[in-house]
């Protein structure tokens, strides 16, 4: 359980990451407006430093003076979490030391020429981690949405919208006719994609959109921004006919875990095992019915291994499923450094793994044999 200053310290980065989600989607005409929450957590930040950091009074005095949003972002935010803390008693905040976010990357980049700013991955995935969800965001509303739905109908919308980042009037229409026009299939269509945004081209990678912002790509995952994109020779232009895209979450959330989901499915298929995708209504992903027991396994594509072990520490759903083994599946080019050692730490004690996929193809393949012999 986590102690009363850990809880402070989560509760704290929730609200930060929270209110800066909230500046960016409510920006106008490059105006942020001040955001409650993002309010709320800086003083959560201040009090935390009241209480825990050892400055003098002077000190103190001289900090929380630079406590204003735009000092925020500028000093602390854009930094890693560590450095907000590098002055700091560090005796009197061990437990912030030892919880995994701590060592969560910066929450903000900063275009300084631009005055503007982007959430980076770790503070999107942190988000879509927080379970009492202080805002409701894309891809939650879409669960919920897809929620209402029969079993079969669920697999075949959430199917849709992992294979189809883009959408045309002719797709929605066709799928629209499909389900008889029914009324929760436009609303789950109409929640999880938006309008294309002018002047964005096609991500080779992903199938999503991408922008230029400076130097840098911006598309749905940091993945998509190993490809060079400064030639104006390799930006793909989008078709004409698709009008609307997933929105970020959604994509995040949804689509990309999703090819990785699918391509577990089909692994399985191959060897002839019976699969369920999302069963029980996205309890977890898949479910693999040996011929004596099951296993299930959840897909996961964050980039950063703290981040996905804070989420996995909490993540009662999968880990009460009726399976005899659970593993979280992670895409093999995810697999530096420690990456499953972090993951597995956060897993001790519990019949559940953190493995690569081809980490999986080995377990599967060793499962098959071992009940062949
Ligand atoms: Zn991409």
């Amino acid at each position: 359980m986590a102690t009363e200053t850990e809880t402070r310290f989560i509760k704290t980065l929730a609200h930060i990451a929270c209110g800066l989600r909230e500046k960016i989607q409510v920006k106008e005409n490059d105006n942020y407006p001040r955001s409650l929450i993002l309010r709320q957590g800086i003083n959560m930040f201040a009090f935390l430093m009241v209480s825990k950091s050892g400055f003098s009074d002077d000190e103190l005095k001289m900090k929380l003076n630079l406590l204003n949003e735009t000092d925020f972002i500028l000093n602390y935010l854009q930094y890693p979490i560590a450095n907000w803390f590098s002055e700091w008693d560090g005796k009197s905040i061990q437990e912030i030391f030892n919880n995994p976010l701590y060592k969560m990357n910066a929450l903000v980049e900063v275009d300084d020429k631009a005055k503007t700013f982007v959430l980076t991955e770790d503070c999107q995935d942190f988000l879509s981690g927080i379970e009492q969800d202080l805002l409701a965001i894309d891809e939650h509303i879409v669960y919920d949405k897809l929620k209402n739905l029969s079993q079969n109908d669920y697999v075949t919308m959430r199917k849709f919208l992992i294979e189809n980042p883009l959408l045309s009037n002719e797709m929605r229409q066709d799928l629209l006719l499909k389900y008889d026009n029914d009324s929760i299939i436009a609303e789950i269509i109409d929640s999880a994609y938006e309008i294309i945004p002018s002047e964005v081209f096609l991500c080779p990678k992903c199938g999503w959109t991408a922008s230029q912002i400076g130097e840098e790509m911006s598309c749905s995952q940091r993945s998509c921004k190993d490809i060079k994109y400064n030639k104006n020779s390799q930006r793909k232009k989008i078709d004409s006919k698709f009008t609307h895209r997933l929105r970020l979450g959604v994509m995040r959330y949804i689509c990309n875990p999703g090819k990785l989901e699918l391509e577990i499915a089909k692994i399985c298929k191959a060897k002839d095992l019976e699969v369920f995708l999302w069963p029980e209504k996205d309890k977890y992903d898949i479910k693999i019915h040996f011929k004596d027991h099951t296993w299930g396994i959840d897909a996961k594509v964050y980039s950063n291994a703290y981040v996905l072990a804070n989420a996995i520490r909490n993540d009662i759903d999968f880990q009460k499923a009726n399976i005899d083994k659970g593993f979280y599946v992670i895409p093999d080019e995810l697999a530096k450094w420690d990456y499953l050692k972090i993951c597995n730490k956060a897993l001790e004690g519990k019949d559940f793994t953190c493995v690569t996929l081809k980490g999986l193809k080995r377990l599967i393949n060793k499962e098959i044999k071992d009940e062949r012999d």
